[in-house]
């Protein structure tokens, strides 16, 4: 991407609190959290999100959970209620983990993020960010990528849990 480069600066609008469940024809996904996080939502509302090793067996290893809701029930008329305890998933927005189909694991912004897409409007969708600006959301994005590093690194042996379906689907079959 070229153009003129932009601050970040986040409007909190709340909006990408709205937005929490992400799909696809195979699988549907929630807000990820690491396993000490389960504890900021109810436990209704908590199911395993990324494994290791084989579902059936007793070693099975849950190296992440997920949220299960579309709108994040701390939402307080638009902002946080639990803003100083968030997840981490929460501080690396507008940033997200995503692997290229060579199995590596980089880094997107989403243009979902309303800040983004203003600033996509006002500049005709040429822009960079200035990462400078972002230096908390890529400390917290580096965090959270470590889930899904092990994921790819443990290929044959890593699963991720449908929300749809209520089952456990072989990453591999997930792939780019
Ligand atoms: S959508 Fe973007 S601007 Fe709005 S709260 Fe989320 S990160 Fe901030
Ligand atoms: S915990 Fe806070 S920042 Fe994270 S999704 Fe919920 S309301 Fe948004």
């Amino acid at each position: 991407m070229s153009g003129a480069s932009i601050e970040f600066r986040c409007l909190r609008c709340g909006e990408c609190c709205r937005r929490l469940l992400i799909g696809s024809r195979l699988i549907r996904k929630g807000l990820p959290l690491f396993p000490d996080e389960r504890g900021l939502f109810p436990g209704g509302l908590i199911k395993p999100g990324v494994g290791i090793g084989h579902p059936d067996k007793p070693d099975f290893r849950v190296i992440s959970y997920q949220m299960t809701e579309m709108v994040c029930p701390h939402l307080d008329e638009g902002s946080c209620g639990i803003w100083e305890a968030r997840p981490v998933v929460c501080r690396t927005y507008p940033y997200m983990p995503v692997i290229t189909q060579g199995g590596y694991v980089t880094k997107e912004a989403s243009l979902e993020c309303t800040s983004l897409m203003m600033e996509a409007a006002r500049r005709h969708g040429v822009f960079k960010i200035d990462e400078g600006s972002l230096e908390g959301e890529l400390r917290a994005l580096e965090k959270l990528s470590r889930i899904t590093v092990e994921a790819v690194e443990n290929l044959d042996e890593a699963w991720f849990y449908d929300l749809r379906g209520e089952r456990w689907i072989r990453f591999e079959r997930l792939r780019p």
